[in-house]
């Protein structure tokens, strides 16, 4: 594959502003290096060879990319199109099959609990964009951060229950924008959310429990997005909960399945505290939930968060209504629910 950029230079003589954040997002994503050859459609000049390549290929805006694979050329005018179709599936192993019990362990022990840069950077060597980051909180954050910063292809996607605080919208919205990395948004299946609001309400939950509404709005599209994917990295932590006391770093996922069945399941930051992950958060200046400043811990749906006070533990504020140790979402349960 040959790719050809064609970035613009105005009258003024300067890069074309869009054409200057294309060239970040391709090196913020390690991706430089796979565009060949960069051309310039200098304003001033038709006769450039960009200006030429523009009329010969219909285009009119810029930057553009021109891609020739064998068959006829093809031209993206939108950068995040052309790395998600073209580059994005690049870094995938070969050798990216399911892992065995003994090389669980053995990655268990060769990273540790302390360093989940590594760990995270073994990952998206082995699956590139079939390692899936799953996004919703400040810990999921530091794992973009550390994935963007290990220079590899990776997924990202998120839980859109239609029940987030405004906040948290905005905020997929800024990490989407911060790291120039494409969010999925998976939504609850219509077929049967709607009957079950028709049925139950809106908040039938602080009545009878979590579980059925989080099974629709959550669970089945966490299992449909899995679907997808060979492995996933989840900023779960192991003294988040009592129910999180048993977290593993590096395990099959006992609850899902990823396109060639099994799913492995990384928790990079498991053995980290509450207080390392913001020092990191920080200490890079990485972007976080407006609402963490106004006592928010663990966040998660509206309805179902509030702020907690001080002393209090941090997933206090999640289902409060509910015994500690029902306080799961039911996307991390260690079996197959029926
Ligand atoms: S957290 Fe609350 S609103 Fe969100 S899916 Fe679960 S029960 Fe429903």
């Amino acid at each position: 594959m040959h790719v050809t950029m064609v970035k613009k230079r105005l009258l003024s003589g300067q890069p074309c502003q869009k054409c200057i954040q294309a060239e970040e997002l391709l090196r913020r994503r390690g991706l430089w290096e796979r565009i060949d050859e960069v051309v310039w459609a200098d304003e001033s000049d038709p006769s450039s060879a960009g200006m030429k390549l523009a009329a010969e290929k219909g285009v009119e805006v810029a930057p553009f990319f021109v891609v020739k694979d064998g068959g006829d050329d093809v031209v993206y005018t939108s950068a995040l199109k052309f790395i998600n179709e073209r580059l994005a599936g690049s870094a995938q192993s070969a050798a990216g099959g399911a892992l065995g019990e003994s090389e669980l362990s053995e990655l268990r022990t060769r990273f540790g609990e302390k360093d989940p840069a590594g760990l995270i950077g073994f990952a998206l060597d082995r699956y590139g964009a079939d390692a899936a980051i799953s996004f919703s909180g400040a810990e999921d954050v530091v794992l973009i951060d550390m994935a963007v910063k290990a220079k590899k292809p990776f997924s990202c996607f998120t839980l859109d229950t239609g029940r987030l605080h405004p906040e948290t919208y905005r905020f997929i919205d800024q990490v989407r924008a911060h790291y120039g990395i494409e969010i999925i948004v998976m939504a609850p299946d219509q077929a049967a959310l709607e009957p079950f609001v028709r049925k139950k309400g809106l908040f039938s939950f602080y009545q009878d429990g979590h579980t059925e509404c989080c099974g629709i709005r959550k669970v089945e599209p966490l299992r449909r997005a899995l679907a997808g994917f060979r492995a996933w990295i989840t900023g779960q932590r192991r003294d988040q909960s009592p129910t999180r006391s048993e977290l593993t770093t590096v395990q099959l996922d006992a609850a899902n399945s990823g396109k060639d069945g099994p799913l492995l399941k990384l928790n990079p930051l498991a053995g980290l505290t509450l207080t390392e992950v913001w020092e990191y958060i920080r200490e890079n200046e990485i972007p976080y939930n407006p609402l963490h400043d106004r006592g928010f811990i663990s966040i998660g749906c509206e309805p179902c968060t509030r702020a907690i006070r001080p002393g209090e533990h941090e997933r206090a504020g999640r289902w409060w209504w509910e015994e500690a140790t029902q306080r799961e979402c039911g996307l991390h349960v260690g079996k197959k629910r029926d």
